[in-house]
């Protein structure tokens, strides 16, 4: 086994020294093949271990070529190369895939790098054992399916999350113990529910490494229950679930509408919270919003508490992009941070993936990072939506263009300059967002309508007749709509 072990890894030592040699571009070897982790080989088949979909993809574009020669090169015509994706919220479900060399064919295998409690893949289920079935008298182990770099240390604190982090972090130190049974935590999407409830469960393992954990999607759990119907193995489907210490339900409201599974969810919330069990849910939407949702099982979710995630305002969304950075030992300048930060503003989600494909691009192209690297590459990448021109945004380059600080805005200051940039920032956002004048007013200073109205048109009469002030206008707009 030892030997075999030593052999895997040995094989994709070699297979990185080739690609380092081929690469000879330290930022992409580092990009995209340090995190990989050779996982085993058998019959001449190399797994190995990617950290997402994108991943994946990403190597299978750009790198299938170098890949296939390395692999033919260490283990002959015969050799292959296989994916295991690591699963994560928005990958699972997913299949990874086979690339089988040399031909390129493709096959679906199952996922190496989860061990699931159950299994919920229809296709493979008959060759992974009953996992209800307890062994003798062992406590069964079960996977709680954690990802490590979802804890509480990566994850970054703001007024946007502060009672909720709190909340979260009080359950983990005593779980089922607090008055937060259950804690729900709810907000759209991509604002760190998932991470949130990951990191409460990876501190409960570090505090209380006997406590039996699961987190598990309120998918996953649907579909769980349908096949243990299927099986006819209800019971052992409650029991599993009744064996959780801290149970951790992610997007609840996938359980909408469907009555059968809420049925069971209620009673199994029941009987883990009878025992003084903690149980964690999210949601999109807060218990008196959710619809399609049996009221008794709404009325459950209130017994404890609800505590919402917010959009994180621009210092926070930088905090988050910095310590994305610092995790990943990577130096970016400070104003391809702030860019990033101020042009997506609505989804912390969207905000990563912006800057994997930076990294992605600049590494591809061998392009240094600068600012004109991160315009092209949000109008290329970024989503349309989350591409709409925002206040916030028409305020930092209206104040970079006077060198003041944005602050300044909301300032009470008369100062000419300041005044300027003011009434440019309302102007601009009145013809490049749908905001209200009210909304508007309210965002550059905490003025009323009748100031933004005065503001526009204040612009409006000195661009028509102050050439050199059009020209900065003109000038100013191209480079907010970039
Ligand atoms: P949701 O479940 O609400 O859709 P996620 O938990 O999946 O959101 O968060 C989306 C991404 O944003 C994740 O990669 C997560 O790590 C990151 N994220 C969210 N909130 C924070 C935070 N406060 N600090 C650091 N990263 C965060
Ligand atoms: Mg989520």
């Amino acid at each position: 086994m030892l030997t075999m072990e030593k052999h895997y890894k040995e094989v994709w030592e070699n297979c990185l020294s080739v690609i380092k040699d081929n690469l000879g571009n330290s930022q992409s070897y580092k990009t995209w093949f340090e995190p990989i982790k050779p996982v085993k080989l058998e019959n001449s088949v190399l797994t190995i271990q990617v950290p997402s979909q994108f991943f994946y993809e990403w190597l299978e574009e750009h790198y299938i070529g170098l890949l296939k020669k390395t692999i033919k090169k260490e283990l002959g015509t015969e050799g292959r190369l296989e994916y295991s994706i690591v699963m994560d919220n928005s990958t699972f479900g997913n299949q990874p895939f086979t690339i089988n060399m040399p031909t390129a064919n493709r096959k679906a295998v199952q996922n190496q790098a989860v061990s699931m409690p159950i299994d919920i893949n229809k296709n493979s289920s008959k060759d992974i054992p009953n996992p209800f079935i307890i062994p003798g008298l062992k406590k069964i182990k079960i996977h709680s399916q954690l990802i490590d770099h979802y804890s509480f240390d990566n994850f970054i604190e703001g007024d946007c999350n502060r009672l909720a982090r709190s909340a979260g972090y009080a359950v983990a130190e005593n779980p089922g113990k607090t008055a937060f049974n259950p804690l729900l935590l709810y907000s759209p999407v991509g604002l760190g529910k998932t991470h949130l409830s990951h990191a409460i469960g990876i501190q409960v393992k570090n505090n209380f490494p006997d406590k039996t954990v699961l987190y598990v999607t309120a998918e996953q759990f649907a579909q769980q229950y349908i096949d243990s119907v299927r099986n006819n193995n209800q019971n052992d489907f409650t029991h599993f679930y009744q064996m959780i210490d801290v149970l951790i339900i992610d997007d609840i409201q996938f359980l909408a509408g469907k009555e059968k599974t809420q049925d069971i969810f209620f009673h199994i919330f029941n009987f883990l919270h009878q025992k003084g069990k903690q149980i964690v849910i999210t949601s999109d939407k807060a218990p008196v919003e959710m619809t399609g949702m049996e009221p008794r099982l709404i009325s459950r979710f209130k017994w404890g508490l609800s505590a919402d995630l917010q959009i994180p305002n621009i210092e926070t969304r930088i905090a988050i992009l910095q310590k994305r950075l610092y995790n990943d030992g990577i130096e970016m300048d400070a104003e391809v941070i702030e860019y990033l930060a101020y042009s997506i503003n609505t989804n912390i989600r969207e905000l990563e993936g912006a800057l994997i494909s930076l990294l992605a691009q600049s590494s591809l192209n061998k392009k240094i990072i600068t600012l004109d690297l991160a315009r092209q590459m949000i109008d290329k990448f970024v989503k349309n939506s989350s591409r709409e021109i925002s206040i916030d945004f028409i305020q930092k380059i209206v104040c970079d263009h006077f060198c003041i600080t944005v602050d300044k805005i909301a300032s009470k200051t008369r100062k000419r300059e300041v005044v300027q940039a003011r009434q440019l920032a309302m102007y601009f956002s009145k013809k490049l967002t749908k905001a209200s004048l009210a909304a508007i007013g309210l965002q550059c200073g905490n003025k009323d309508h009748a100031t933004v109205l005065h503001a526009c048109r204040t612009v409006n009469n000195l661009y028509e007749t102050d050439k050199k002030f059009k020209t900065s206008v003109d000038e100013l707009e191209k480079k907010i709509k970039l």
